[in-house]
């Protein structure tokens, strides 16, 4: 970890997160700050690094705290002073760090209250770091809040926790509350270019992305990567190629896909084989869900009309309210599963755990939805082309579509409907690609579809109702998108 330790931010402007940087700068824009900080957020996130720089800023001996209104540059500390220094490494006798786990009784308390009375040693103001704050008890809060009720001028607190929720709202209402979040791609790659800056690494743009796709929004770990592939390049750049092969991410975006593609279909055996695939690989199961939830959020964004609509598997909004359930369970219970897969697996039984007729509720919901209450789900395919549930909607609206080809299309689903309306279902997810000299070739985005629509049985009923129709025979075909 000789990157993490080397590297680790020294002040504001080195901080990860955007949102924390300008919060920092704008509370000590002025001439006069707020005495308790509260740094909220999951752990190893860089909220007592924070805190530390805080105290140097409140402290660094270059600073004038009286100029009104101050530029970034005269807010960050100097790192170079006594203030600073023992700051960074722990000896300043003014900056307390406290550990509220293991000090959260009255007593403790009280003793803290006591001290805070004493002017600093050396220092502008005493600054009082406390980790995990949440853990004090009820009577420590209490005792806490007098302190913070009437602070002594030369006190600063700063309060961390994962846990805000268990802070009671009478301190979190005296205090200035940062929250901090994983850090986006962006700001990894932004903190990932110091260290290749400072250490002269040869990394593409996109090789330090792919490490900040495995990072999970820690700095910490991504710098650890980055350490990892700096020693592994051996001196050539450090591309996506590398990383992902490394990181045995080949291949993960078309092993998404299928995996989506085999859940759609609830085809559990295939599903079942593309887990030991994926485990014989290597591939990281927790990473892999996290590209199968990152696949179904924008299927959601896409079913919602926020996202432009793209090439791959799609699922109905139940269908997606059900599986971002699911997904969101593995991936939980895979960080502390024995076997790393069986989440996984669990989630394709539980997903393919229904009766055959429910195999998919929308085509047969879709049928009765449009035509009582005029109202179609969101089409799976492009809506520029002719589609079945187009062709459902004008139904219900509007009199027929224009061409020819169109209303025979629309005949056949009809007729089709008396017959069997899971068929006439499978139909509507289906476009005309051609319908020429006998020939009518159809186009499904589902192989589920195109399998159950070319089974013999229903072969013989759509070519018997087209052949009603055309007054011919006419020979169907059904293409995969
Ligand atoms: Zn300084």
């Amino acid at each position: 970890m000789v990157f993490y330790r080397k590297y680790r931010p020294q002040k504001i402007e080195e901080l990860d997160s955007e949102y924390v940087r300008e919060n920092l700068f704008s509370a000590f824009s002025g001439n006069s700050f707020t005495h308790a900080f509260l740094f909220t957020g999951p752990k190893g996130l860089g909220k007592t690094s924070t805190a530390r720089i805080v105290a140097k800023v409140i402290n660094c001996e270059k600073h004038n705290l009286e100029k009104k209104h101050k530029t970034k540059e005269e807010i960050e500390p100097c790192g170079k002073c006594e203030q600073c220094v023992s700051i960074t490494n722990g000896s300043n006798m003014d900056v307390l760090e406290i550990d509220g786990a293991s000090n959260r009784g009255i007593d403790e308390i009280r003793d803290l209250r006591d001290k805070v009375k004493l002017a600093p040693f050396k220092a502008n103001k005493k600054v009082y770091i406390i980790d995990e704050v949440h853990m004090l008890t009820t009577e420590a809060f209490n005792a806490l809040l007098k302190t913070l009720e009437e602070p002594p001028a030369h006190v600063v607190f700063i309060f961390c926790t994962t846990e805000p929720h268990k802070i009671p709202a009478t301190i979190l209402s005296r205090c200035f509350q940062i929250m901090f979040k994983k850090a986006s791609e962006e700001e990894l790659v932004r903190s990932f270019q110091r260290i290749v800056k400072g250490e002269k690494i040869d990394a593409d743009k996109e090789g330090l992305k792919a490490i900040a796709h495995l990072s999970d929004g820690s700095f910490r770990d991504g710098a650890k990567i980055l350490e990892e592939m700096t020693l592994l390049s051996n001196g050539k750049t450090i591309t996506k190629e590398l990383v992902e092969k490394k990181y045995r991410l080949v291949n993960v975006d078309a092993r998404v896909e299928k995996m989506l593609s085999l859940l759609k279909e609830k085809d559990r055996e295939k599903a079942f084989k593309l887990i030991a695939e994926l485990m014989e690989n290597g591939i990281d199961i927790k990473y892999f869900l996290e590209q199968l939830i990152q696949r179904v959020h924008e299927n959601l964004l896409e079913n919602v009309g926020v996202l432009e609509k793209r090439e791959g598997t799609k699922f109905e909004l139940e269908e997606i309210k059900r599986l971002a359930n699911l997904l969101s369970k593995a991936y939980l219970e895979t960080k502390t599963s024995l076997l790393e897969q069986m989440p996984l697996e669990l989630l394709v039984v539980e997903w393919t755990e229904e009766n055959e007729g429910e195999v998919l509720p929308h085509v047969e919901g879709d049928v009765q939805e449009s035509k009582s209450q005029g109202k179609v789900s969101s089409p799976s395919l492009n809506e520029s082309r002719l589609t079945g549930k187009n062709l459902n909607k004008n139904l219900g609206e509007k009199p027929a579509a224009n061409s020819k080809t169109d209303k025979l299309f629309m005949e056949l689903i009809e007729k089709v409907n008396e017959h069997n309306r899971s068929v006439a279902g499978f139909l509507r997810g289906c476009s005309i690609k051609s319908f020429e000299s006998g020939k009518l070739t159809l186009e499904t985005g589902y192989k589920f579809h195109k399998e159950k629509l070319e089974d013999a049985k229903t072969m013989k009923v759509l070519e018997q109702v087209m052949e009603e129709i055309n007054g011919n025979k006419v020979d169907i075909i059904i293409l995969l998108k």
